[in-house]
């Protein structure tokens, strides 16, 4: 339940995965919130009904970590559903998630055997989980075989790669969306409805940031795999919550790059990079992230009149978030489980295949964060395509 305990003079709230609070929404500066907003938030996932649809039928392609959080999403929703699997390892990974979600082992693929899916009429869509460099490849071939795209972020490993997918799942006439989790999390839903309704004035200024710690050897820091650094990775976040939020276009860029650990570690790519933006508006951004630091997740929203600071601001729960507004302060956390940003992804998704609605985070959202990505690496000297 959505909880609002007034703590002199900050409003404490928890919102996320709980029922109807709207009786105890009525602080002014949440008047505005859209009824979509309420609705996204007040709905635990699984009590949202789909009519008589039969559900959405995935093949998950790639089944490491994001994969596996996909699956246990879909076990939690009425409207989506694992119904194969792509994998290299299909005696062991394969077998182990074919028992946990009543897989037919005759719908167990590998990558070799995956254009055959194209017979399989018990998948209408697939969800990528593979490293960022077999994103395009992978669209290709499900738009080849008529099955719709939910695909990870990065959406790709250029905006060359970016345009191919859009152009093939547009001719295929199948759906493609990019997996921005955080576009479907209650809690940012409410962040950008604040903003947007002017809550907290004329928007000026963002600071954002995503930072962690990546292992020798993974394939993050394999140039092939990855395609870039931490900014397609995790700086993508903050990139694409401020393009979301304002709705414009960075135009100028400036970035510079560093790398202080020289183990051997980075040999591919930098350890960290800081950015800035400027949007045709005048609002500037200035961002960081990096494979090689611990730092939170965050982003700061500064307005004319108000201010706002989300922190953590893109983990899978917990999100918490404070500021001033009409003078105010204000202090909110989410209370949603994980991995519930997930199955309101996979609903959503879901949705646009069955009613033939464009997805909230289409293919071309892909695009513009990768055109951006190649911005700020060309504005770093170091380009990436
Ligand atoms: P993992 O390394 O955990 O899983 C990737 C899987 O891809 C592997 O388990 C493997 O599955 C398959 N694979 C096929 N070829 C290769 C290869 N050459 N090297 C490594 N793996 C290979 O990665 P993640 O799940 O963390 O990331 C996958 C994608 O999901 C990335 O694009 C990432 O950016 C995105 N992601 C998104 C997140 C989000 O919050 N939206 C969070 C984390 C990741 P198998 O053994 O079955 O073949």
């Amino acid at each position: 339940m959505h909880t609002i305990t007034p703590k002199n003079p900050i409003q404490r709230l928890e919102i996320g995965s709980a029922s109807n609070p709207t009786g105890s929404m009525n602080r002014r500066q949440f008047a505005g919130l859209s009824a979509s907003a309420l609705a996204w938030s007040c709905l635990p996932a699984c009590a949202q009904t789909f009519g008589s649809a039969q559900p959405v039928t995935f093949a998950a392609i790639g089944l490491g970590s994001i994969s596996d959080i996909f699956m246990r999403a879909c076990a939690n929703s009425q409207k989506a559903k694992v119904t194969a699997l792509v994998t290299g390892h299909p005696d062991t990974k394969g077998a182990k998630y074919s028992a946990m979600y009543g897989v037919p082992k005759t719908s167990i693929y590998t990558y070799e055997t995956f254009d055959r899916i194209l017979d399989n009429k018990s998948v209408d869509a697939v969800y990528i989980g593979l490293p960022n460099s077999m994103h395009c490849e992978y669209t290709l071939r499900a738009a080849k075989a008529g099955k719709h795209v939910l695909c990870e972020k990065p959406m790709a490993n250029s905006g060359a790669e970016c345009h191919q997918m859009i152009d093939a799942c547009s001719q295929a006439n199948v759906k493609l969306m990019i997996g921005y989790r955080v576009h479907y999390d209650p809690t940012w839903i409410q962040i950008v409805e604040t903003i947007r309704s002017g809550k907290i004035g004329q928007i000026q200024s963002f600071h954002g940031g995503y930072f962690g710690q990546q292992p020798a050897g993974v394939w993050r820091l394999n140039k092939k795999l990855g395609g870039g650094g931490a900014l397609v990775d995790v700086g993508i976040y903050p990139l694409n919550a401020i393009r979301h939020i304002t709705g414009e276009e960075p135009q100028d860029f400036t970035a510079v790059i560093s790398t202080r650990d020289r183990s051997g570690r980075f040999a591919e790519m930098e350890q960290s990079m800081e950015w800035t933006m400027k949007f045709p508006s005048g609002i500037i951004a200035s961002c960081g992230c990096s494979y090689g630091q611990r730092g939170p997740s965050t982003l700061s929203i500064n307005g004319e009149t108000g201010y706002l600071v989300v922190e953590p601001a893109f983990n899978y729960e917990g999100l918490r978030w404070h500021g001033e507004i009409d003078g105010q302060q204000v202090e909110q956390s989410s209370s949603g489980k994980h991995p519930f940003q997930f199955t309101f992804e996979a609903d959503h998704f879901a949705d646009c295949v069955r009613n033939n609605k464009e997805p909230e985070s289409p293919g071309e959202e892909g695009l513009k964060d990768m055109l951006a990505i190649e911005a700020i690496y060309e504005a770093a000297g170091a380009p990436i395509a």
